[in-house]
């Protein structure tokens, strides 16, 4: 048959529209998205019917039209599978809620909440009242405020007390973050003079008595949380830096960054300053993150003496940075877990994740590695391995916790099939991210606690083919 009858035989969009197949998708996606959809679709059909190509059904193309739909709906802020051994990963969202901030969460989101409400006088009230008492009792500060993270609490304290004035810091706690958060940044954005004290590895106190003057409106301690400095150094303190701005009358203001409401040694981890602690050592001021340690929503917490909190509440930029009632709420049911420190090991996701045992996640490798092995048709080789996992997020930079994962290897040296299997993982329903590291792609199992979803979402790896063909995937 010549290609112009060929052409001839095709539906049009009209009679696929009305055709019986198409209610079903008309529903999901509404009508204007599938009649574009089957525009381009039959396009595509024409052009390789004009290249010799017998006519498709209409059904045929009603297939490629809701593929096309389907393929643009999925989400690219779709879950996926954290097998980076980096527990608190920034770029993948860092903390994952526990049950109770999810429901609290999503009630919130549901129902109209007494956000700013008091409900037992029945006029108007403030959303840090929610919060306030309870990060008292876990920090033992005096008062509390919540802002959109702990950059915002950082931005929020220096305008509201150094707008215009000095703040001190030492040549070593001079942070970049990651992204664009450098200490010096925010300080010039915040309004404040940047006076730099002592050198990158050695900071004295009286660095710190000598450069205090008429101008100075605060100290501030950072917490070095993404490096180390070792070997000949020297830096003031906390207990010590806090006399030396109570004798001069100044506030000091210490930036945790994580930061942490319990001891994590009691859970087998090393030690992470903790915010009573910074209190205690005579901080006025303590800030630190929502997602990070605390295992919450992001947040930035400032807590420290009343009467700074009610100069920082004062500031007109506290409205631009605060919290939606969705995050208070997962914030609150978040703290209320630690009321109860033993059990967050166990309903903590962060806690959970970061202190399960090497034996258990090795178990696991175990299970996993004939299946992912099976799946991947011997195109890899998978084994066993023992790993580290970082807790990530700047918490904690130099200690890892030993974990267990699988490796896979190609079985040709190729050079490019590892990042195509890396690729393929990246296209899987839901996604799997893992680590290229020495030839293989290593996925460290720490932060799988779903295995049967993953086994099963991974079978579809065997849907792709490995090479150039790889950008197929999914065309019906
Ligand atoms: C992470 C971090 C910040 C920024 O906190 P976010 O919650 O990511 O905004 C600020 N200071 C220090 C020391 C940090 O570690």
């Amino acid at each position: 048959m010549d290609s112009n009858a060929n052409l001839r035989r095709l539906p049009s969009v009209d009679q696929l529209l009305k055709s019986a197949s198409a209610a079903g998708i008309i529903e999901r996606f509404g009508r204007p998205a599938l009649t574009e959809a089957l525009r381009s679709a039959l396009a595509e059909t024409r052009d390789d019917v004009r290249n010799g190509h017998n006519a498709p059904s209409g059904e045929t193309i009603m297939a490629a039209a809701l593929a096309s739909l389907e393929a643009g709906d999925k989400s690219s802020l779709r879950p996926l599978f954290n097998l980076t051994g980096t527990v608190l990963h920034t770029n993948l969202g860092r903390a994952l809620l526990a049950q109770a901030a999810i429901e609290a969460a999503t009630a919130a989101m549901r129902e109209a909440v007494a956000l700013e409400f008091d409900l037992e006088s029945g006029k108007r009230g403030e959303r840090d009242d929610h919060l306030r008492s309870l990060i008292c009792e876990l920090t033992g500060a005096e008062e509390a405020t919540i802002v959109n993270n702990n950059a915002a609490a950082v931005l929020l304290v220096l305008n509201s007390l150094a707008a215009g004035r000095e703040a001190i810091v030492s040549r070593g706690e001079l942070i970049e973050i990651g992204g664009a958060f450098r200490m010096p940044d925010i300080m010039a954005r915040a309004g404040a003079r940047l006076v730099e004290v002592g050198t990158t590895n050695r900071t004295h106190a009286r660095d710190y008595r000598n450069a205090i003057g008429p101008d100075t409106g605060l100290i501030l301690k950072v917490h070095t949380s993404n490096y180390r400095i070792e070997g000949f150094t020297k830096e003031v303190g906390a207990s010590e830096l806090a006399g030396i701005a109570r004798s001069k009358d100044v506030p000091l203001v210490n930036d945790l960054g994580s930061g942490t409401l319990t001891d994590l040694t009691r859970f087998g981890l090393a030690h992470e300053p903790t915010v009573r602690e910074a209190i205690a050592e005579g901080a006025d001021i303590v800030t630190f993150s929502g997602d990070k340690l605390l295992g919450g929503p992001q947040a930035g917490f400032i807590v420290g003496r009343k009467s700074l909190i009610e100069t920082i509440n004062k500031n007109p930029m506290k409205r631009a940075l605060r919290v939606d009632k969705i995050r208070l709420a997962a914030l609150i049911a978040t703290l209320q877990l630690y009321r109860d420190p033993d059990s967050l090991s166990e309903r903590l996701p962060t806690m959970r994740l970061l202190t399960r045992s090497q034996g258990d996640i090795d178990a696991q490798a175990q299970r996993l590695a004939p299946i992912v092995g099976r799946a991947l048709q011997g195109g890899f080789s998978v084994s066993v391995i023992s790993c580290e996992s970082q807790i990530g997020s700047g918490a904690l930079p130099l200690s890892t916790v030993p974990s267990a994962g699988l490796a896979l290897t190609p079985m040709e040296s190729s050079g490019s099939m590892l990042t195509e299997l890396a690729a393929a993982l990246r296209r899987l329903p839901m996604p799997v991210i893992g680590r290229i590291e020495r030839g293989a792609l290593v996925l460290d199992l720490r932060c799988l606690e779903d295995e049967a979803g993953f086994a099963a979402n991974f079978a579809g790896i065997a849907n792709f083919d490995m090479g150039p063909e790889i950008d197929k995937v999914g065309k019906p």
